[in-house]
């Protein structure tokens, strides 16, 4: 017969057992461990400060639920401010169950948010956007829902621009981007980003928080999570294939991966300062005269400076 587990706090049956914290927990004792966490890694790596507005980028996946939802409850205690943005990047199916969730989300905890629609400002989805200018969809997207969430964030004076990227995630795009010797990329790995000019700080509060455990959260908490996947996203490429190899439940590997985050996250600080041009269109820091986001504008016909001044009145947010 299969021995129960009790939870190290209450008397309740354990749903999980953290051998890195050598404990076992019930659903509410779990809840209560991960927003503790997450607590400590805002305190650590300061990643917010008292009165800050802070942006929370949701995509309608379990992560950033997790995310928002526990970053709702810390922002009494620490006081700050929380408000949510989706992007609908226009992949049928997939981006309308996806704003679902992610709106779904935002009413249940009375936040006020933002979704903007790729579609509806460049006439076009981001496949087809990606398709007109002939570079592969996921970097098209990265670069379209980054500089997005930029905009946003700098012209409606947020402080911050938190994501739902996990340990996992942090840790198999730092193998990777080893594996391949992007040392550009590898450069500008970190928890903790800050502002430099134009580019609002970005934060990631679920950095020591592993993938199974947000997963556990989002189901206990009964999230609204979109159940699908992006039908773009390439499963069989190497950060994946990192990301799987190293997926365990019994935590085996947590620690190497915690060190690994922590030690990254010291060593690309301020790295932004390398940035030392100013795109001639929208002024942000770049290494060239035009932003990769201009150069893309250009790549579709469109002239920045009025789709820029469209776009601000567009992605401008009342908070
Ligand atoms: P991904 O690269 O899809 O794993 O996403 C990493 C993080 O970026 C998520 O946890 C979100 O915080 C953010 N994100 C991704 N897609 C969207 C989206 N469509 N809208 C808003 N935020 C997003
Ligand atoms: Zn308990
Ligand atoms: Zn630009």
């Amino acid at each position: 017969m299969k021995e129960e587990l009790y939870c190290s706090f209450c008397d309740k049956e354990a749903v999980i057992n953290l051998k890195p914290f050598r404990v076992n927990l019930c659903s509410e004792h779990f809840s209560q461990h991960l927003t503790n966490r997450v607590k400590r890694t805002l305190l650590k790596y300061k990643l917010v400060k008292e009165r800050e507005k802070v942006l929370v980028a949701i995509s309608g996946g379990k992560d950033s639920a997790t995310l928002l939802h526990i970053m709702h409850k810390l922002s009494n205690e620490l006081n700050f401010e929380v408000y949510g943005l989706h992007l609908n990047i226009g992949v049928k199916d997939f981006s309308e169950k996806s704003e679902d969730a992610a709106v779904s989300l935002f009413k249940a905890l009375g936040i006020k948010y933002k979704v903007v629609n790729v579609r509806e400002f460049f006439g076009l989805s981001i496949p087809e956007i990606s398709k007109k200018v002939k570079k592969p969809i996921c970097s098209t997207c990265g670069l379209i829902k980054r500089y997005i969430m930029n905009y946003v964030a700098l012209y409606s004076n947020f402080n911050k621009i938190a994501t739902g990227h996990n340990l996992d995630d942090i840790f198999s795009y730092i193998v990777k981007s080893f594996l391949v010797q992007d040392k550009e990329q590898l450069s500008r790995i970190s928890v903790f980003t800050p502002t430099f000019d134009k580019l609002i700080s970005r934060i990631k509060p679920l950095a020591e928080i592993s993938e199974n455990e947000t997963l556990t959260y989002a189901t206990l908490n009964k999230l609204p999570v979109a159940q699908v996947s992006c039908p773009f996203k390439n499963k069989f490429g190497l950060e994946l294939k990192i990301k799987y190899s190293f997926i365990d439940p019994d935590y085996k590997y947590y620690p190497i991966k915690l060190n690994l985050v922590r030690t990254y996250s010291k060593l690309s600080l301020a790295s932004r300062e390398n940035d030392t041009l100013r795109c001639k269109y929208c002024g942000i820091p770049t290494s060239s005269e035009v932003c990769s986001f201009c150069k893309l504008l250009l790549n579709l016909n469109l002239d920045p400076v009025s789709f820029h001044k469209a776009f601000q009145g567009y992605a401008s947010f009342e908070t």
